[in-house]
């Protein structure tokens, strides 16, 4: 199986890139955004909780991401692999994901992080805020949302560089020129 943690900071490119990956390797996109941003459409429970984290920029709670993972997981029977996009965003995500996979007789192969300066990031973000109107894409929360993951969130860089799955890609270019780089970086994989 090829299990791939796509990383990078919000507006960072995970979403784009995950699409062209799925077509490429045929791997199951989990996006834990995604499927929060579904749980809040649908008004359930959780996506009740969640709205009032995600409005500001917080992070919702590790439990409730968790749980939904495993609901999301548990769902595939005979994948080729998953690319975690928006997961882990905290060690102890990280942690957990470990076990689950290890219960589950395989693991994350590694970790691509998309390097993109901040600057580029504001910029990307408030553009999709005017094209989507998805409201988390407004100012203060942007800078918001870029505090709490160089906080909580780029910590778990260590965690996967410490077991030699740390692969860093540039992040500007075209879509096309981060793809290829993503592409060469799986084709090393053993
Ligand atoms: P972006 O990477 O642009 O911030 P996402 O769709 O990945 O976009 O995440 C949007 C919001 O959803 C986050 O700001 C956070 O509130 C919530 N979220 C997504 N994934 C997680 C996660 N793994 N843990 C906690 N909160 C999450």
């Amino acid at each position: 199986m090829l299990n791939i943690v796509l990383f990078g900071p919000p507006g960072s490119g995970k979403g784009t890139q995950s699409e062209k990956m799925i077509d490429k390797y045929g791997l199951i996109h989990l996006s834990t955004g995604d499927i929060l941003r579904e749980a809040i459409s649908e008004r359930t429970p959780l996506g009740i909780k969640a709205k009032e984290y995600m409005e500001k920029g917080e992070l919702v709670p590790d439990e409730d991401v968790i749980n939904m993972v495993v609901k999301r997981l548990d769902r595939e029977k005979n994948p080729n692999g998953f690319i975690f996009d928006g997961f882990p965003r905290t060690c102890g995500q990280a942690r957990f994901l470990r076990t689950l996979l290890t219960e589950r007789d395989t693991r994350i192969s590694v970790m691509i992080a998309l390097q993109v300066n901040r600057d580029e990031l504001i910029r990307r973000l408030l553009k999709r805020g005017q094209q989507t109107g998805r409201s988390d894409d407004e100012l203060s929360v942007i800078m918001n949302r870029i505090e709490v993951y160089e906080r909580d969130t780029a910590p778990v860089i260590d965690f996967y560089r410490n077991m030699r799955k740390y692969r860093p890609v540039d992040g500007l270019g075209s879509i096309e020129e981060i793809f290829d780089r993503i592409v060469g970086v799986i084709g090393e994989l053993k």
